[in-house]
């Protein structure tokens, strides 16, 4: 049974930072609730943030996104600004998050700050290169997405609040391809791979490799990343796509639990990033792709 005191709504970002340091006691935002109702925060009174403002969703003239902290997963699977962004990464992880109703109500940001190892949209948005905006009571922070998160279910914001999160232009032209392995549609990943590919003249400038579920928090493969930077997209070997694949498999540090082992956990990294990454070159490469069916 969840103790709660009071329910206050917040009009605005601030507002929602000031009602937070009102007091008496302790409390926590509260967005679609999809979390909070399934894990009761222990606190006084939650602030509800669905009225702030925080529902947007924008692209610049120059091409960036800006997602609002409170837009839900079902209006980031359907909003026609965000299908050709990414070759629709984002889309499709939006889309596969829990189920219809679930997503209805669940938002972006309950799902990053929520800060689990398995948030899905946490690998595609590191992906992408997405900056977190932050407010606090008459202030606004910035900061890259990879240094918001400090171990499960833990976060930089303490009292302050996700206003939304940005991602460049640049990254919305990546190649890209992302795979969540799950015991069933609804689950949570058990191992989540997203791959993004920025290409110029022919060769792979940018490369990042996000994973999920493999690590206390959702982390970037960077050493794997740097095995492809500088790789001609027509001539990468299948050796060097297999080393990364490797390499991003030690990279990870996955967990034994009721879901699956780490081994497991491990071996499909290696067997997803290899994918992911042969899916994301298109067929721009000379190489064969898998069937489907074999795990090599
Ligand atoms: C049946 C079911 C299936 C699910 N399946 C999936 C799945 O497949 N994949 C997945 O990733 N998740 C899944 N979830 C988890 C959940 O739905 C998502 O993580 C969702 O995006 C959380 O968003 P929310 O708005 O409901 O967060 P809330 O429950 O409102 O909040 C979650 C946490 O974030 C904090 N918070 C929320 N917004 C802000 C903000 N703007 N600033 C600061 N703190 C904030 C809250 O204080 C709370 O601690 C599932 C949940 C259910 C019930």
């Amino acid at each position: 049974m969840w103790e709660l005191k009071e329910y206050r709504f917040a009009a605005s970002a601030q507002e929602a930072v000031a009602l937070m340091r009102q007091g008496p006691g302790t409390g926590a935002y509260i967005a679609g609730g999809t979390d909070m109702f399934l894990h009761p925060a222990e606190c006084d009174f939650v602030v509800d943030i669905n009225h702030a403002g925080l529902s947007d969703i924008a692209r610049t003239p120059a091409g960036d996104l800006f997602l609002g902290a409170a837009t839900t997963l079902h209006n980031i699977a359907t909003n026609p600004l965000v299908a050709d962004f990414a070759e629709g990464m984002l889309i499709e992880a939006a889309a596969h998050c829990g189920n219809r109703p679930v997503r209805s109500t669940a938002t972006i940001g309950g799902n990053i700050c929520n800060a689990l190892p398995s948030a899905d949209m946490a690998p595609v948005l590191l992906a992408l290169d997405a900056t977190c905006y932050i407010a606090d009571a008459d202030s606004q922070e910035s900061l890259p997405l990879v240094d918001f998160f400090v171990g499960p279910r833990a976060t930089v914001l303490e009292d302050r609040l996700l206003v939304g999160l940005a991602l460049p232009a640049e990254a919305g032209t990546r190649r890209c391809a992302s795979y969540k392995l799950t015991r069933s549609a609804e689950d949570i990943s058990l191992v989540h791979v997203c791959v993004a590919l920025g290409i110029e003249d022919g060769k792979i400038e940018t490369a990042r490799i996000a994973l999920g579920a493999v690590a206390p928090v959702p982390m970037r493969a960077v050493l794997a990343e740097a095995q492809l930077v500088g790789q001609s997209v027509t001539e990468i070997s299948p050796d060097l796509i297999a080393d990364a694949a490797a390499i991003a498999a030690g990279e990870c540090e996955p967990l034994d639990d009721h879901r699956a082992s780490a081994e497991y956990r491990r071996d499909m990294v290696r067997v997803l990033t290899r994918r992911q990454i042969l899916r994301a070159l298109h067929d721009e490469t000379t190489i064969t792709k898998d069937s489907g069916g074999t795990v090599a």
